[in-house]
């Protein structure tokens, strides 16, 4: 196993990573922002390097800085965690260059799968559903492009090839907007993402979002470790996670998850990744690949008992899969709570000391969280601090358990979404299940 790595990262991912790391032995190089000395980590870590400013531009996302301190402290490998820099292509490549193993897949395939346009093509040479629409960039041939979207039917919707956290999309419903849509998505496009780009697909007006696990090494062995439903989503942003997703059956995990593990042998993946499909009337249709760990991991390592992070650095130095697809079982339920500090009603994110932490316990339950008494949430990155994750031998109890850990967790000093999340555990809606991804804002009063 390495020896050492470094954790490119930082909040609870960091110390995620840090965790799976002190298990299998290997030392831990924390890179920080001068603003992050006192992260948990950071403090845990067996070496730690400040790579720059508070401005994520400047650190986290500074590519040479993170590379010498690899250097510096003489580690083997750089783990990205999600967000920064962990789907940048150059970054992979750059990490492999200098001679360190970069934990997550080949920069050829985060490349292929970044790129929306050629995601779905590669997808649909594999087998796996895509949502109607042939994914062809659309040119300024407006006959062409009215005649395109008359065959895939209103509503469509215009998607940058290179968009990505909820970005560069916009949904048409009449022929008289498509026109003017898809010069004004275009320019979007190339303003955010520096490149113009754009496909039409059709809009599922009622869709879940369910996505696939997949664990894929070097020897050509890849698994799928079922699925999550992440409906719960405020503009696109995920707020609840759960495992198994309510009401898929056996018979579609099996299909869908073998479809997504052979994809993987098809292109090649390494590492751990995640196959997002929006769930429409018992179909399954691809929207994106995610090349990395996702926040919402702990819902299926709790279901599954296999640890993803470890998983991911085994994979990365060269070792098999631990885990055979006839080992993976879906074991009761899981559900996670992200914990933002922000107002819950106009979701400003809410910076500021905590002064009193209190982390709830109890059968079932883990709280995946760098924050502790006194820590000063700073202003400069996202506004999640936590996770809580409940596991209960079916559904209702992983909702049972989850309201009793939000009672007894204390968060002071700082505003949260606590009160959000006990709004959604107890509302009718999220008991019943199978709700589809515009639910969350209409109970907010959103739409
Ligand atoms: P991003 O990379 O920006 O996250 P995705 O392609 O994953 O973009 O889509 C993000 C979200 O946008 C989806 O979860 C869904 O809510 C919505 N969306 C994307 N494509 C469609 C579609 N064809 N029909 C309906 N909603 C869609």
């Amino acid at each position: 196993m390495f020896d050492k790595i470094v954790i490119a990262n930082r909040g609870e991912i960091a110390l995620r990573i840090l965790r799976a790391c002190r298990e299998l032995g290997i030392k831990v190089v924390a890179v920080h922002s001068d603003v992050d000395r006192d992260l948990k980590h950071v403090r845990l870590a067996d070496e730690s390097v400040c790579i720059g400013p508070a401005a994520s531009s400047e650190s986290y996302l500074n590519i040479p800085a993170i590379i010498s301190a690899a250097e510096v402290t003489d580690a083997e490998a750089i783990h990205p965690g999600y967000g920064f820099l962990s789907e940048n292509a150059d970054f992979s490549e750059k990490v492999k260059q200098s001679g360190f193993v970069f934990i997550g897949p080949e920069a050829d395939t985060i490349r292929l799968m970044g790129d929306k346009i050629s995601a779905k093509k590669a997808m649909q040479a594999a087998g796996i559903p895509c949502v109607p629409g042939n994914g062809e960039p659309l040119d300024d041939n407006n006959d062409h492009n009215l005649k395109l979207a008359r065959e895939i039917g209103y509503p469509i919707i215009i998607k940058a090839s290179g968009g990505g956290g909820g970005r560069g999309m916009r949904t048409v419903h009449t022929e008289a907007a498509l026109i003017n849509a898809i010069s004004l998505t275009k320019a979007e496009a190339a303003s955010a993402f520096g490149n113009a780009t754009v496909y039409m697909e059709k809009f599922l007006e009622d869709p879940r979002h369910i996505e696939f696990q997949v664990l894929a090494d070097a020897h050509g062995n890849a698994v799928h470790l079922g699925e999550r439903d992440c409906s719960m989503q405020r503009r696109h942003q995920k707020v609840v996670e759960e495992a198994p997703a309510p009401g898929v059956t056996e018979e579609q995990r099996r299909t869908m998850g073998e479809l997504c593990a052979k994809a993987c042998r098809d292109i090649g993946y390494l590492g751990a990744g995640t196959f997002e499909f929006l769930y429409e009337k018992g179909n399954f249709y691809f929207i994106e690949m995610n090349t990395r760990v996702q926040v919402e991991h702990p819902v299926t390592e709790m279901v599954t008992g296999f640890d993803i992070v470890k998983e991911q650095l085994r994979i990365a130095y060269g070792l098999p899969l631990s885990i055979t697809q006839e080992q993976v079982k879906i074991q009761g339920h899981a559900i996670e709570c992200r914990l933002n500090a922000e107002d819950p009603k106009t979701f400003m994110p809410c910076p500021g000391t905590i002064n009193q932490f209190h982390m709830p316990g109890g059968p079932g339950i883990r709280c995946e969280t760098h924050i502790y008494n006194g820590y000063k949430v700073p202003p400069y990155y996202d506004s999640m601090i936590g996770k809580l994750i409940a596991h209960g031998e079916h559904r209702g109890s992983a909702i049972a358990r989850m309201n009793t850990a939000l009672s007894e967790i204390i968060i002071d000093g700082i505003k949260t979404n606590i009160p959000l999340q006990k709004e959604i555990m107890s509302d009718t809606g999220f008991i019943e299940g199978q709700r589809n991804i515009h639910y969350l804002e209409k109970l907010l009063g959103i739409h």
